[in-house]
């Protein structure tokens, strides 16, 4: 018998820990983990690095066919071969992602790629629209959040240790507007599903948010942990 697949939708607001909670609940279930936001990102990076106006939909839509992106095993975000990861995070990239995640010819190839993904193996995926628009069957769907306040200091510090210079201000300002331009715009707006479960983590930790992610899986599907 096929044995079946399953898939776990994690979706919130921007720096609400939602991939460090996906990649450890990914880990302890044995599931493959797709971070779609880095794949935006990579967008984002080719369009600044090609000169081109990420705000300008013709120049970042002509880019499409010269992209390739995949994840490696080790999860690393490669583009075009190249490995990303770090420069997908700077402040130039992030200030700039919403802008292109807002464009519709982008999301249907990226959306298409996260499908395909999905296709063969149980996945976590996080983003914004995996509950809504990318996994609608997904099995389990959560929606994470938490203050505004609380996922700044985190994406602070988290660019801190990465040797990303910014301020708290810069980074909460960074939050707010992506929150914003990814809630209000047209196609596939950051909402949750309405058959999400709502998981605030504004006082949990990350261990503590693994694991009632991982009560919802098990409340779903009866999966548990391998490890
Ligand atoms: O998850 P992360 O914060 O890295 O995502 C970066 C940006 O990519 C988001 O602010 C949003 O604009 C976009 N995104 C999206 N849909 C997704 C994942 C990310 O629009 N599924």
């Amino acid at each position: 018998m096929e044995e079946k697949h399953i898939s776990v939708a994690i979706d919130g607001p921007a720096a609400a820990g939602k991939s460090t909670v996906a990649r450890r609940v990914a880990e302890r279930l044995s599931f493959t983990y797709i971070d779609t936001g880095a794949m935006y990102r990579a967008v984002t990076l080719a369009c600044i690095r090609a000169g081109l106006d990420p705000k300008d939909e013709g120049q970042a839509v002509s880019l499409l066919p010269s992209i390739q992106i995949e994840f490696d095993e080790a999860g690393r975000t490669l583009l075009n071969g190249e490995d990303v990861s770090e420069q997908i995070r700077q402040p130039l990239v992030s200030g700039n992602v919403s802008y292109i995640a807002a464009m519709k010819p982008i999301r249907l190839a990226l959306v298409e790629m996260q499908r395909k993904m999905a296709d063969s193996r149980s996945v976590v995926m996080d983003g914004r629209d995996i509950g809504t628009y990318v996994l609608p069957n997904a099995e389990v769907k959560v929606f994470q959040i938490a203050s505004v306040e609380t996922r700044a200091i985190r994406r602070y510090e988290e660019n801190l240790q990465k040797g990303i210079p910014t301020s708290l201000e810069e980074v909460a300002a960074d939050v707010r507007k992506r929150d914003y331009i990814d809630s209000h715009r047209e196609f596939a707006p950051l909402k949750p599903a309405p058959d999400s479960v709502l998981l605030d983590t504004s006082f949990l930790s990350i261990e503590d948010s693994v694991e009632a992610v991982l009560r919802i899986v098990h409340e779903k599907t009866g999966v548990s942990p391998s490890c």
